[in-house]
């Protein structure tokens, strides 16, 4: 039936009339043909005997061109023999394959695309014909390239950021105890920074920013990482400075008094020459340290020490700076405080949705009420409560106190029926314990699992996605929802989404806040058929104003959340909004 709301199906409906009959048993009605998606029907030996318009736009070949040939006129030498065994392979077996495939087009041009192939069968069981259908993906992919650059580089200069830094960090820190060798990781913190900002301006700091960099990069040998941590600070791994502490040390100092060198020429910004000079703290690593984490912190602490004793100085972490590193992170303590003062607080922002403009839920978001500083947002925390114990309790009685809000809405409004989105982290979401924790606080809330709504980050399915996905399904069975957030900043392939049963995805509010690009209409847009093609809900987050919300409309984007029609608010404030 829904077949005929679009143009292309006619041209489906005009085929035999018992091709027809078995289009019509095909599931592939489940969802409104998009124009992009080119469609190809063959026979049972494979021979093409229709195509769509976008296959014709897709391929470059006019159906005259490829009636009676077998698809793999498209076939590109990306892929191996075994994986076309394999594909077959399924195909006979269960009637249908789906993947990522590199195919060719005419003009010998190779592209990626999302590819679905299903057997139709007569009532014999016999397959009479294959029905093809794809999308070319190429934009998505270059897209995911973009925002894997974006995700693992620092936007001003370029160089690796600190997530990226943290992963090769960690990587050195468990390789080198294998090989037996040392390495060194340098904090490095601009002296004074602070005032040329303010008196010269942001624009005259980000140039200098930026020749810091390269200046720095001049420095490393090959192979080695320099990173922007953010502001003004700025981090490098050296790889190999030697087999044992002394030669290590002696090769660490040089490399610091090399970068000292290389800076010692002024800047030159905005007609100014600047002095710019670094607080160093060097950290050779392995060495008595739990883990890759403190080897970053004792690279700063060491920087530190070094800030102290004046500019332009550098300083090694000892066994000295131990004991100052135990009274050390005052955030962290202060968490610790806050948490049994009960100061963290959720707010809710309303989901609402995008042709009714009605609130259908919300997604709790934490802010920590602080006694001084007042309602602190999660970028002034989280990272700080993120991989230490805390991060556990905080996020377990986050979700305590979002059921304990849903049982009083609940209790008060009759016929409530808005679901709250929780935000899980991987670690939080992998844990044994977690299954187990939510299924007896949401009895004890005598809260429906499907009034809640789980949202996972891309990276929860990084290392292991048929864990993942295996307490995913378990959650599922018993009403619990799924989406996955901040989608398209992530590093995974689009082949995870096929894979994740998750009921909808949140595109990330970078692209929609910044809708007026045309290039982010177009991933957007994007995004959003293929969600489609794979039954899921789309939710857009950023939306800050009209225009961007009429645009969500004509692509067909279901829900929005933004600053537009509200920011996260208390819950007695959303209370009273949805009452
Ligand atoms: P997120 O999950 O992507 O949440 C959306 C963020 O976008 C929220 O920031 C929200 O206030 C903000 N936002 C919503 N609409 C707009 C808009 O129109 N314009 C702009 N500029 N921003 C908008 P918030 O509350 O600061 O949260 C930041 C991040 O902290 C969240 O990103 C989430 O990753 C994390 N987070 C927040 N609460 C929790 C929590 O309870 N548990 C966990 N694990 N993470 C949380
Ligand atoms: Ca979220
Ligand atoms: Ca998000």
């Amino acid at each position: 039936k829904l077949l005929k709301d679009t143009s292309i199906s006619l041209e489906f409906l005009k085929l035999r009339a018992n091709e027809q009959k078995i289009l019509k048993e095909l599931h592939i009605a489940s969802y409104a043909f998009e124009s992009q998606e080119a469609m190809a029907i063959t026979d049972a030996n494979a021979n093409i005997i229709k195509v769509n318009k976008a296959f014709e736009e897709i391929t470059g070949y006019k159906q005259e061109e490829v009636i009676g040939k077998n698809p793999n006129v498209l076939k590109s030498d990306k892929q191996s023999h075994e994986f076309y065994a394999k594909m077959w392979g399924e195909l006979k077996k269960y009637g249908k394959w789906k993947g990522e495939i590199y195919n060719c087009r005419k003009n010998g041009e190779i592209y990626p695309e999302l590819l679905s192939i299903t057997a139709i069968t007569n009532n014999k069981g016999e397959t009479t014909h294959y029905l093809a259908q794809f999308l070319d993906i190429s934009d998505i992919k270059k897209l995911q390239q973009e925002a894997e650059f974006r995700a693992n580089h620092d936007p001003l200069t370029s160089l690796t950021n600190r997530t990226k830094l943290k992963q090769k960090t960690k990587q050195a820190f468990l390789e080198a105890k294998n090989r037996g060798v040392q390495h060194a990781f340098f904090f490095l913190d601009i002296d004074n920074f602070k005032y040329i900002n303010d008196f010269y301006g942001h624009a005259t700091g980000d140039a200098i920013l930026i020749e810091i960099a390269s200046r720095l990069k001049k420095c490393t040998k090959d192979g080695d990482v320099v990173a922007r941590l953010g502001g003004d600070e700025f981090a490098m791994l050296s790889y190999d400075v030697g087999m044992q502490e002394l030669e290590s040390i002696q090769q660490a100092t040089q490399l610091a008094k090399i970068i000292q060198k290389v800076m010692k020429e002024p800047i030159n910004a905005d007609g100014h020459p600047f002095d710019v000079t670094f607080s160093i703290g060097v950290k050779i690593f392995p060495n008595h340290e739990n883990g890759y984490e403190e080897v970053i912190s004792h690279a700063d602490i060491a920087m530190y020490k070094a800030k102290k004793s004046g500019k332009n100085k550098f300083a090694f972490f000892d066994t000295e700076l131990d004991i100052e590193l135990k009274q050390f992170s005052l955030l962290e303590k202060e968490i610790k405080q806050a948490l049994i003062n009960r100061e963290f607080k959720l707010y809710y922002q309303p989901k609402v949705d995008v042709t009714t403009n009605k609130i259908v839920g919300m997604e709790a978001l934490v802010r920590w009420s602080h006694p001084i500083k007042g309602i602190l947002s999660p970028d002034k925390f989280l990272k700080t409560v993120t991989d230490t114990k805390n991060m556990y309790a905080l996020e377990t009685i986050l979700i305590e106190q979002v059921l304990q809000d849903i049982s009083e809405w609940k209790n008060k409004i009759s016929n409530y029926n808005y679901t709250v989105a929780i935000n899980i982290t991987p670690k939080l979401f992998l844990n044994d314990n977690f299954i187990p924790f939510l299924k007896a606080n949401l009895k004890r809330y005598n809260i429906s699992p499907s009034l809640i709504e789980l949202e996972l980050l891309e990276n929860t399915f990084i290392n292991d996605l048929s864990q993942a996905v295996g307490k995913i399904k378990i959650l599922k069975s018993i009403g619990v929802n799924f989406a996955v957030d901040d989608f398209g900043t992530g590093y995974s392939s689009l082949t995870y989404l096929q894979k994740l049963p998750v009921d909808s995805i949140k595109i990330d509010k970078s692209f929609i806040m910044d809708l007026q690009h045309k290039s982010n209409r177009e991933i957007v847009k994007m995004i959003i058929n293929f969600a489609k093609l794979f039954n899921l809900k789309v939710v857009a987050e950023g939306v800050e104003n009209i225009k961007t919300l009429e645009f969500l409309q004509s692509y067909g984007c279901d829900y929005y959340q933004g600053y537009f029609f509200s920011r996260a608010i208390s819950s007695e404030d959303i209370y009273n909004m949805i009452t």
